[in-house]
């Protein structure tokens, strides 16, 4: 089936006692089991599987293409749980460019417990192979990488991890399974944070974990779902299982109206630089063309003036909301290098873009205006 039916379908059947049509929430932390403790209808406790989460993982299984997903309370303990999943004196060769948490959980988390790590220019293949070693285990990839939205060869990068023996995981955040396979490519692992698009609605907190096929390494995963305990909560599970039904249609809207953001932006006199894979002039822009459908809801603007006048736009925008996070249904827009602090990679003039579903022209009106002539 079509992604836009497994959206609306995955992981869903009518209530056989009720007959309801949408999901019924199972709050219930305990389920009735035989005298042996055997659940002769899969559940037996809350925290180890709920019939809401089982339904949203049976989804993202299927949207994405893999055997089998982990649900996580967020994206960040969702990405905790692959690095647990390794042993110390294991290897990991990340991006340099990618989701300011993923960075940080390595480094002050991870590198401490015992894992080596490399930060490396994932859109240059030839310093990616030059990172791997004999104990390289795990090849973290983000594309399109947050806050730049420069787009790795998931084919290429895959294929080096492959060789070294070691898995690729693909945060596919920003894309989605809608405009990108991570799978189809070659990577074992996908990671989101159904917090932005799937969720889509800018009200709940969430993460999983999906693998191309069942094997030891994912099983570890899924013990650490359950022995860990970072699980969302059903309603959590409920609300993104809701989002993700309207989610090709959603995606559809946020790429074209982020197309022609970007394109009223390059050529605005106040602006320095666009940063949106959509755009001819991206530097990656030819990957993304072959590995992508669509470009997707999130860009980067340089304005002159530099931090001032990127506060300046921040606080002139009426449409536009300053906020953190993204993939929801209104327009977010903020300044990266404030909100990431000291060890920040982001230009002071960088305004990241999160584009709703607003009409285009109200969202140019407003950036329009704020950013004056
Ligand atoms: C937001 C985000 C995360 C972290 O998500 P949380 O649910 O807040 O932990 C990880 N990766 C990417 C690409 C993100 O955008």
């Amino acid at each position: 089936m079509r992604i836009e039916t497994l959206a609306v379908h995955a992981g869903l059947r009518v209530d056989p006692t009720t007959g309801a049509v949408a999901p019924a929430l199972h709050t219930a932390t305990t389920f009735e089991h035989e005298p042996d403790s055997t659940a002769p209808r899969g559940f037996l406790y809350s925290r180890t599987a709920n019939p809401n989460r089982s339904a949203l993982e049976e989804c993202l299984a299927a949207l994405e293409g893999g055997a089998e997903a982990a649900a996580f309370a967020s994206a960040s303990a969702a990405t905790a749980a692959v690095f647990q999943a390794l042993s110390p004196g294991d290897h990991v060769v990340a991006p340099l460019d990618a989701y300011f948490g993923t960075g940080k959980l390595l480094r002050d988390t991870f590198a401490p417990w015992g894992l080596a790590v490399d930060f490396v220019d994932m859109t240059d293949v030839g310093a990616v192979e030059a990172a791997l070693t004999t104990r390289t285990r795990v090849v973290w990839i983000e594309t399109p990488s947050n806050p730049l939205w420069r787009v790795t060869d998931i084919a290429a990068v895959a294929a080096l991890a492959r060789g070294a023996g070691a898995r690729c995981v693909c945060d596919n955040t920003a894309a989605t399974s809608v405009l990108q396979r991570p799978f189809a490519h070659g990577a074992d692992l996908v990671v989101y944070a159904t917090t932005k698009y799937l969720g889509g609605h800018g009200d709940v907190t969430g993460g999983a974990v999906i693998a191309r096929r069942s094997d030891p390494f994912f099983e570890r995963i899924r013990a650490i779902q359950g022995s860990g305990g970072a699980v969302p909560s059903p309603f959590d599970c409920w609300l993104v299982r809701r989002g993700i039904r309207t989610l090709p249609w959603r995606m559809r809207a946020h790429c074209d109206t982020a197309l022609r953001v970007a394109t009223f932006l390059a050529s605005h006199p106040r602006v320095e630089a666009v940063h949106y894979p959509g755009l001819g002039t991206h530097p990656q822009h030819e990957v993304a063309r072959r590995q992508m459908t669509g470009f997707g809801g999130m860009l980067s603007v340089q304005v002159r003036g530099g931090r001032d006048a990127a506060f300046e736009v921040e606080r002139k925008v009426r449409v536009f909301t300053c906020a953190t996070s993204f993939g929801g249904t209104e327009s977010l827009l903020e300044h990266r290098a404030s909100v990431e602090g000291a060890a920040t990679r982001s230009p002071e003039s960088l305004l990241r873009l999160s584009i709703g579903l607003e009409h285009p022209d109200d969202l140019i009106e407003d950036l329009d205006q704020a950013l004056g002539r």
